[in-house]
């Protein structure tokens, strides 16, 4: 059994942000995503892949306190915001792109009210490649792939990876579900994709009965929480189990409303 909390942030806060939309939940300001960055700082938290989080040579050689973290879709204010903070403690990050958007907006939920934002370019992200961050997955076009053909999730996997490749040269390792939803076949495909695990969501606390590396759990971060708050969260999400050979299927989270994801 390894513990390692893999954490996950979205976007900061923006004055044109409305403070109705259902996402708005997974805004954080600057202000406390840097007090967030301290915290874990200051409890000796060290970040590591999630390739040496989910498969470390030696369990022996992970820190004692090992974290990951995560953002998903490549929002441009990642570069404005957060980019230097994680280098001011020396933390890295795992960013999930939207290849199909990249240096766009992200325009998929605007039949939702919600806000398009800006998104990185290439450069940008070829240069945080350069630096040391890790580049995942988003899919191509940020389609919920439960809503979607098989053939169609397919190709927004397969198509994704590919464009990863041709334009930073090295094969994405991992994956974040777009809106956190899959199924058991999603798994499959990725695995048969090339991937060599997955990011989910904790939708539901019975999520935290079982973990694999096609589902790998995180934890949501809110940037409305205290910072005390946001230390018990930790606290609790070092409970989650990761097992290599579970079984059991995964849960998908089309009927949750009790955490919200992008
Ligand atoms: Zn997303």
């Amino acid at each position: 059994m390894r513990q390692c909390p893999i954490l996950m942030y979205h976007w900061f806060r923006s004055i044109k942000s409305p403070s109705f939309s259902r996402s708005s939940q997974l805004e954080i300001t600057p202000h406390v995503f840097e007090l967030q960055m301290k915290y874990l700082k200051d409890k000796k938290y060290q970040t590591v892949p999630l390739q040496e989080a989910v498969f470390p040579e030696n369990e022996s050689d992970l820190p004692s306190k090992p974290i990951v973290i995560t953002f998903d879709d490549g929002t441009l204010d990642f570069w404005e915001f957060a980019r230097p903070v994680l280098q001011k403690y020396g933390f890295n990050a795992v960013l999930f792109i939207v290849t199909g958007y990249v240096g766009k907006e992200s325009t998929w939920d605007k039949h939702l009210g919600e806000p398009p934002r800006p998104l990185m370019s290439w450069d940008q992200i070829a240069e945080l490649h350069r630096a040391g961050f890790e580049i995942g997955s988003h899919t191509h076009t940020h389609r919920s792939l439960t809503e979607l053909t098989d053939r169609e999730a397919c190709l927004e996997l397969k198509e994704s990876r590919e464009v990863l490749m041709d334009k930073l040269g090295t094969n994405p390792e991992y994956l974040a579900y777009p809106r956190g939803f899959y199924e058991a076949r999603h798994k499959q495909m990725a695995r048969e994709a090339g991937y060599n695990g997955a990011c989910a969501v904790i939708l539901k606390w019975r999520d935290l009965l079982h973990s694999d590396r096609f589902e790998l759990k995180r934890m949501t971060i809110k940037g409305t929480e205290s910072i005390n708050r946001f230390g018990l969260r930790l606290q609790l999400s070092k409970v989650i189990p990761f097992t290599e050979q579970s079984k059991i299927p995964c849960g998908g989270g089309q009927n949750s409303e009790e955490f919200a994801d992008s």
